[in-house]
């Protein structure tokens, strides 16, 4: 069971910005950015993008949906944003669980 799954299932903590039927979205535990959230599925069928199946575009298309919502709730609609999704090894993804970091609060480095 990932932590994201404990999460989910009530067995660990988080700092919660918002929540519905299927995806919650809390402040990342160990933030890299002044805002540095996560959204996540509550399913945990997914680990990363390249799992993602036709059958996943309501799920997913939901919670992209919802950014902005936890964007504003996060107070940096105005202000801008970064979406990221870390995918496998070289993006050091530490999570099996399909996530998307919201980075924000401050000037981000170009990419
Ligand atoms: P990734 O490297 O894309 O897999 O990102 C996983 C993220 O989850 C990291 O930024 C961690 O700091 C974060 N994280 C790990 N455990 C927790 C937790 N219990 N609560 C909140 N964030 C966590």
């Amino acid at each position: 069971m990932t932590v994201f799954a404990k999460i989910v299932a009530g067995e660990l903590p988080c700092n919660k910005i918002y929540e519905d039927e299927y995806i919650l979205a809390f402040h990342d535990i160990n933030p890299d950015y002044k805002v540095h959230a996560l959204v996540i599925p509550k399913s945990g069928h997914l680990e990363g993008i390249q799992d993602a199946q036709m059958s996943d575009k309501e799920l997913l298309g939901h919670l992209m949906s919802k950014i902005p919502l936890i964007a504003e709730k996060l107070g940096v609609d105005k202000t801008g944003y970064r979406v990221v999704t870390n995918n496998g090894p070289d993006s050091h993804q530490e999570v099996p669980h399909i996530h998307f970091h919201i980075l924000g609060g401050e000037s981000l480095r170009g990419l």
